[in-house]
């Protein structure tokens, strides 16, 4: 990598260094376990005396999560040269938090496990949860190449074997590591084991700040690191990763006021920056009004309790101790009717066969986040909710399941019978967690302009773009949009260059 020094101090230079190394610290409040991030990459070439600090490159990437590591390696293996910029300390975003799983439909995976699903029926789904608002050919780009993605995932060390479901899929598609285990934290870490050996640089704490456009082309960004020093990368090819806006409650508000004062499962770093710095150099966007609320995140923390519980048994109780919602239907649909119950909250209630299913479950219960009873009785009581009612819920709820269906609130998969103590439930209410709009891309990645051209030399992948999940994300497609449209830019950046 050619490194062009400007009147750079060597204290500048070792300022730098001090920095990356102290961006291997965790700092940011984390509640999930998260990867440790290891020694940041240094600096290589001797320094010189100079202010601030010019670095040429073929690609540079903005933002670390999922699609940032995914994009920076493809670019790489493509022969380019490639920084990844990442304004926090750690590396990984949201994807570290990610839990249930990543959808992908007609896998060896689900065929291992006997599920029969395909593509197409993926497609159905997808354009099905997000109200027939999405982009076809971007869900089609999706969900053809989802299926590849977990076979390159697999390729550069991750375990993928274990295949769940989330709400709004027809079959079992969500594809995790072995025993249920969250999927974020482990893809995250492989990609990072992955981008350490092929010696790509990242650049944590350095938000990017301007993306340089001149003579109808991206030249690069100019970002500044902790302390203030302005970093000028120059680049033939842009890849914009920063994720969504979920944590920007000022501009999630102006786009949908009804969810002021709402929390967020999202980490600090979703504030829409990519959004900001692309449309300023003329880049459209789409759909930003679609916002989604995940309907289980614990109220007193914002701990994101996710949907494979559900998708693996628990049911939804109110103050009442009665069932109320299909609990498996689309988030906005769970979200909206638990915004009816008293407190507007309810209890995700299961037993320990629930939790045996899902390893998930243990570190939910490690962290104190539920309430626990031998009996039904116990729990009720606890839980200061109605014992008789509770009872008569969960009887009923069983005779569905012995039955396969459930005739009152025709909640489509009945996995399992809750009969095993202990029974856990956990306090759950809405929050805000998607954000489905965002820059409007093609299926070759490419941020397009407001005449719906490509601008040259740039490119986005992620959260960070609109159009993929329409009105509403379907659970385990982000992560599969993240791989499949990081690889795509990835690709598509490093052909560009040529
Ligand atoms: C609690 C939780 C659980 C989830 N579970 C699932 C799941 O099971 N399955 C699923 O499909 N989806 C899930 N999702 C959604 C999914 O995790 C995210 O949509 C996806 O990981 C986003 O990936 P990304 O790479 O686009 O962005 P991120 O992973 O958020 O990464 C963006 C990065 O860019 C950085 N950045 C932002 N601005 C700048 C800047 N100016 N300069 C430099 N860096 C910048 C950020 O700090 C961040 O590190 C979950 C989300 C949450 C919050």
């Amino acid at each position: 990598m050619k490194k062009t020094k400007k009147l750079v101090s060597l204290l500048l230079i070792i300022a730098l260094m001090a920095t990356l190394a102290i961006g291997c610290t965790k700092e940011e409040p984390v509640i999930e376990d998260v990867p440790e991030v290891e020694d940041a990459p240094i600096v290589e070439e001797s320094p010189e005396v100079e202010e601030d600090l010019n670095i040429t490159t073929d690609v540079v990437v903005i933002g670390s999560g999922g699609a940032g590591l995914t994009a920076a390696l493809e670019a790489k293996s493509a022969g380019k040269d490639v920084i990844i910029v990442e304004k926090m300390s750690i590396v990984g975003g949201n994807s570290l938090r990610a839990t249930g799983g990543l959808n992908a439909g007609g896998t060896p995976q689900q065929e291992a496990l006997g599920i029969e699903d395909s593509a197409e029926i993926h497609y159905e789904d997808t354009m099905k949860g997000g109200y027939e608002k999405n982009d076809p050919e971007l869900v089609k780009t999706l969900t053809t190449d989802a299926p590849k993605a977990v076979e390159w995932l697999i390729s550069i060390g991750a375990d993928l074997s274990d295949v769940g479901k989330l709400g709004g899929s027809t079959n079992n598609r969500s594809h995790r590591p072995t025993g249920g285990a969250p999927v974020g934290p482990h893809i995250v870490e492989v990609l990072k084991e992955n981008i350490e050996k092929e010696n790509i640089e990242i650049l944590l704490k350095t938000e990017a700040t301007e993306i340089l456009y001149e003579d109808n082309m991206v030249k690069g960004i100019t970002a500044k690191d902790n302390e203030g020093n302005i970093i000028t990368i120059e680049a033939k090819a842009v890849i914009i990763a920063t994720g969504g806006f979920s944590a920007n409650s000022e501009m999630v508000t102006e786009l949908n006021s009804e969810l002021a004062g709402f929390g967020t499962t999202n980490h600090p770093g979703a504030t829409g920056d990519g959004i900001v710095m692309a449309t300023k150099i003329g880049a459209a966007t789409t759909q930003m009004e679609e916002i989604q609320t995940h309907p289980t995140v614990v109220p007193t923390n914002g701990y994101m309790i996710t949907e494979a519980v559900r998708g693996n048994g628990a049911i939804i109780v109110n103050r009442d101790g009665k069932r109320f919602t299909n609990e498996m239907g689309t988030r906005d649909v769970v979200s909206e009717a638990i915004l009816e119950q008293e407190k507007e909250t309810a209890y995700l209630f299961f037993d320990d066969s629930v939790r045996e299913s899902l390893s998930a479950i243990d570190g939910y219960i490690k962290m104190g986040l539920t309430t626990e009873g031998e009996s039904i009785e116990e729990i009720a009581a606890a839980l200061e909710i109605n014992a008789e009612n509770l009872k008569v819920t969960i009887d009923s709820y069983n005779t569905y399941v012995d039955a396969q269906e459930d005739t009152e609130f025709a909640r489509p998969d009945l996995p399992r019978k809750l009969e095993k103590a202990k029974y856990y439930a956990i306090e759950i209410g809405p929050a805000i967690h998607h954000t489905m709009g965002g820059l409007k891309i093609n299926s070759n990645a490419e941020v397009l302009n407001t005449s719906g051209d490509a601008i040259n030399g740039l490119f986005a992948a992620g959260e960070v773009t609109g159009g993929v999940h329409g009105g509403n994300r379907l659970g385990g497609n982000a992560v599969a949009d993240i791989i499949v449209f990081g690889r795509i830019a990835g690709k598509t950046a490093a052909e560009y260059i040529k």
